[in-house]
């Protein structure tokens, strides 16, 4: 098992603190697994609580310099991770595939993606522009300073291994921040072999620090409490994203929260049918339906609903499940065991309040973590699905009849992150655009994300922005300088 990297020195299993590769206080591991054959890739040290307060505390002791630097140098630095990441690309899908599952083709997608955020924001931090006031007073003037917010925790899911790393890692360090991060227990080794690359690349000791851990709540109890984090950015679940706000309420910490979603593909009787199925497609079944920006619901225009389901039934009629190495495979399998069970208990749910199954519906005879992708029509809000994250290849479609039930249904969630809209009627889709409670919106479009748009979402989807220029703001915290008493010091004519 991966014995085929190119450059195997890219394979860590230690901690990563102050630019040391560690060994865990509690001298203890963890295996990763690979969830395509469920053999151990890997054993990593877990690191604890005592190791996360030596990682906040080399973060704090590097952050001064690091943050006096001129913006053009912190991104010299940051380009040349950029170079490195794209450089072992292969190397670093390969591990992404190994520990996660994902097809070899979304693992080079990912790096990609991953690496893109960097190079983003290695330039944009470039563009901390503060702010003059014209002040209310002749005598005074008023100014905004922009300056890092402080030492970044964060900590990030096994869905998305590296990009969910660097759209956080990347802000934080191009403004001046130090960071201290946890990755999944699932996929610590792409963000442990990332960190690596940052050694190559220049970045300083202490600045970027890696703490794989099996005792999240341990590790997270740290980042929370300590009261050196000044902010933490999270993205994962909405329950572990709750906890930890309240958690870090007690001092007060800044907070940005990428969490669930329920997103709606609406397609209307207008739509581009082809387009439509194509697009519901690829959002539902990338990453075998782990994403947070995956279409959950499918909501469907009578007058179309037919044609959809018997198209959607046809595409993913010629999905090949398998093990993400191999070339065939369009689909890997689910991250873990309890994946599985969790998406077979939703569909069963479906089933036994009235949901037919089109295609699929079970565990996979390839065993494991393997489930067939799965469409279901006669489905409605009273099923489980409709509510929760499904987090699996499963697409529930639903029919509606006129536009404004389609957005009372897409905004009957507590979740608001991603939506979808397939129509040609420009009004329609500024109505619906604007009526629907979602941070993020695709117009006959599903791939809609990239370093350069402000992801996130609004509801219970969380807070904060990742990418973009507005993707800084949540690494910045802004000060108010007044100038006074400045005509005393005038100069006599
Ligand atoms: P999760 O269970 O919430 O875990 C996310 C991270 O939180 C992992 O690193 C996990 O560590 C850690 N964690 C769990 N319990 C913790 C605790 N008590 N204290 C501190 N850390 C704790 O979510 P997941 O299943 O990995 O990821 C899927 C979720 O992420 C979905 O809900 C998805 O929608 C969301 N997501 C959102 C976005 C977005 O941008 N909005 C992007 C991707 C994913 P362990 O792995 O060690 O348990």
């Amino acid at each position: 098992m991966l014995r085929d990297l190119s450059d195997s020195s890219l394979l860590k299993c230690k901690g990563f603190v102050d630019g040391k590769w560690i060994n865990s206080a509690r001298q203890e591991r963890f295996a990763v697994r690979n969830p395509a054959t469920s053999q151990r890739i890997a054993e990593v040290e877990s690191l604890d609580a005592h190791d996360t307060r030596q990682a906040i505390a080399a973060a704090q002791k590097a952050m001064p310099a690091w943050q006096a630097l001129p913006a053009r140098e912190r991104s010299a630095v940051l380009k040349r991770w950029f170079d490195l990441i794209m450089e072992n690309q292969e190397d670093l899908a390969l591990i992404m595939t190994a520990e996660q599952g994902k097809v070899l083709a979304e693992s080079r997608g990912e790096i990609a993606y991953a690496a893109s955020f960097i190079e983003w924001f290695a330039e944009e931090g470039k563009r901390v522009y503060g702010d003059i006031i014209p002040a209310p007073q002749t005598d005074r003037r008023a100014l905004v300073l922009k300056q890092p917010v402080g030492v970044v925790a964060a900590i990030t899911p096994w869905n998305f291994p590296t990009a969910m790393i660097t759209r956080k890692a990347a802000p934080a360090l191009a403004v001046g921040c130090a960071i201290v991060i946890k990755p999944a227990a699932e996929t610590p080794l792409s963000a442990l072999a990332i960190a690596e690359l940052a050694q190559r690349a220049g970045l300083p000791a202490g600045l970027l620090n890696i703490v794989p851990t099996g005792h999240a709540k341990d590790v997270g109890d740290e980042m929370t409490q300590n009261p050196i984090v000044k902010k933490l950015s999270f993205t994962g679940s909405t329950p572990v994203g709750k906890m930890l706000m309240k958690q870090c309420a007690d001092t007060v910490k800044r907070t940005s929260m990428e969490l669930g979603g329920n997103a709606p593909v609406i397609v209307f009787d207008d739509a581009n049918l082809e387009k439509a199925v194509a697009g519901a497609a690829g959002s539902k079944f990338r990453n075998s339906g782990q994403t947070c920006i995956c279409a959950n619901r499918i909501l469907v225009q009578a007058g179309i609903y037919d044609a959809f389901v018997e198209k959607l039934v046809e595409t993913v009629g010629d999905y090949r499940l398998g093990n993400g190495r191999d070339k065939e495979s369009t689909h890997g399998p689910l991250i873990n065991p309890k994946a599985v069970a969790d998406v077979t208990a939703l569909v069963e749910d479906a089933v036994a309040k009235g949901a037919t199954i089109k295609i699929g519906g079970v565990h996979s005879t390839l065993g494991g973590c393997f489930f067939e992708p799965t469409v279901l029509t006669d489905v409605n809000q009273t099923m489980r699905l409709a509510r929760e994250e499904i987090f699996g290849p499963v697409a529930p479609i639903f029919k509606f009849e006129t536009e404004a039930e389609a957005i009372a249904l897409a905004n009957d969630t507590e979740f608001g992150l991603a939506s979808y809209v397939y129509t040609r009627d420009i009004g329609r889709v500024w109505r619906v655009a604007e009526g629907i409670e979602y941070g993020m919106v695709g117009v006959n479009e599903t791939a809609i994300t990239s370093d350069v748009i402000p992801f996130g979402g609004v509801k219970e989807s969380g807070q904060g922005r990742e990418g973009s220029k507005y993707g800084l703001d949540d690494y910045l915290e802004m000060k108010y300088v007044c100038m006074g008493d400045l005509n005393a010091y005038d100069v006599a004519p």
